[in-house]
């Protein structure tokens, strides 16, 4: 486990010397809190029984800037599912109809985590590249993401019942 006391602004600058955003952020920071470990949680089996059910950052924290859409994704989907059907087949609805989804968050926050320790030829490689992907691709590449409609799954989910 790294030394957290040992983590001071002198560390950081080190640490961020190459990167010329971070640099110049931390160049002119003044004050600084203490750092925190994250950790990663393990997928949790198990989101319902038949009268209790886990959503948001209880079931599936993600990690990756999104947990709080992820969390009101879930609500919706909760609720339109507890309209159509009795309380544990809407769990159960719930549950199926998220977990796919859920699964892609968890993945792609994965793929981002690593994104951020790359060495030095990667860093380098990475700024030629995203610019142009970024501008090309990244529209297309998180529509997955951004355009998800929630409600469209629930009326199958719902009429599916069980869990
Ligand atoms: C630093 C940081 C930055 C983030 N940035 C983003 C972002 O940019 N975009 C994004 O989408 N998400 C972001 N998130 C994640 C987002 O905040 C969470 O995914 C989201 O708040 C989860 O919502 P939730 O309702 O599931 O849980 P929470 O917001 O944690 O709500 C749970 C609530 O339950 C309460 N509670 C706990 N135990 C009990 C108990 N026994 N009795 C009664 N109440 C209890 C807690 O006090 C809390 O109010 C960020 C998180 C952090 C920590």
């Amino acid at each position: 486990m790294p030394d957290l006391e040992a983590v001071d602004l002198d560390l950081l600058q080190r640490l961020y010397r190459h990167e010329q955003m971070p640099s110049a952020v931390l160049a002119a920071a003044t004050d600084w809190h203490r750092p925190t470990l994250m950790h990663v949680l393990p997928e949790v089996p198990i989101w319902h029984s038949d009268r209790i059910v886990l959503i948001g950052d209880a079931g599936h924290p993600v990690g990756a800037g999104q947990g709080a859409s992820m969390a009101i994704e879930d609500a919706v989907v909760l609720a339109r599912a507890l309209e159509h059907a009795d309380v544990a087949a809407a769990l159960g609805g719930y549950a199926r109809q998220r977990r796919a989804r859920i699964a892609k968050m968890v993945k792609s926050a994965s793929a981002n985590r690593d994104a951020k320790t790359a060495g030095p030829l990667a860093r380098r490689l990475r700024n030629l590249f995203m610019p142009v992907a970024l501008r090309l691709f990244y529209e297309r590449g998180t529509s997955w993401l951004y355009t998800h409609d929630v409600t469209a799954g629930w009326q199958q989910a719902a009429a599916g019942g069980g869990r």
